[in-house]
């Protein structure tokens, strides 16, 4: 099954981050409209199975 982790909008937790949790990342999605470009996030888990939204990252 292809993952979150797998996914260049995945973004991992930092260890030293007060909301560290082994797998935890965010997931960051990059979107635009007439206004121009916003982010939407939330969080996930690098176990995750991909959304309809997952691009190939490099990670
Ligand atoms: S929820 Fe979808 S877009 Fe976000 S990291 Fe996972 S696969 Fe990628």
């Amino acid at each position: 099954m292809t993952t979150c982790k797998e996914c260049e909008f995945f973004f991992s937790v930092p260890e030293d981050a007060d909301d560290y949790k082994p797998a935890k990342g965010d997931c960051v999605v990059e979107k635009q409209d007439e206004k121009g470009k916003y982010w939407l996030a939330k969080p996930v888990s690098e176990k995750d199975g991909c959304c309809e939204q997952y691009r190939p990252g490099s990670r």
